[in-house]
């Protein structure tokens, strides 16, 4: 059981490095828009087009940015790969993963510090079972 419990000690210290390094990350975001990037692939208007015969010479990709408003979904047009409103959705993405991994970081942490109280809880039970050499 000792042994379980300084196992338990090391996965939460261990746990607090990957934390300290996160929360350095969430403490700095880069600028953000809310939504997800969506990638796509088009057939242009030419029926000559290479993009007609074959699926894999489709257009793009081009970028539309997934959000919700008013409980409705909603698209808005980004551009190109490389615009500066794709990098803000895509830094929302990486902020909200971190603050998912955060949550589940705190969560595992909160639940092996139970365990541990746990141990010290049965540990007072069986103290009580013992029997006393007072006098
Ligand atoms: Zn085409």
């Amino acid at each position: 059981m000792i042994k379980t419990v300084s196992r338990w000690r090391q996965r939460i210290s261990q746990l607090g490095k990957v934390r300290g390094r996160l929360e350095s990350q969430l403490m700095r975001p880069k600028a953000m828009r809310i939504g997800s990037v969506v990638k796509q692939y088009m057939f242009c208007g030419k029926a000559s087009c290479a993009c007609h015969q074959d699926p894999q010479k489709k257009h793009g990709p081009y970028y539309y940015l997934s959000y919700k408003e008013k409980g409705q979904s909603r698209y808005k047009y980004l551009g190109k790969a490389t615009s500066p409103e794709v990098e803000r959705a895509r830094n929302y993405q990486v902020f909200q993963r971190g603050m998912a991994q955060l949550g589940k970081i705190h969560r595992e942490i909160i639940e092996l510090l139970w365990k541990i109280g746990e141990t010290q809880m049965r540990e007072r039970d069986v103290d009580k079972t013992r029997p006393r050499e007072e006098k």
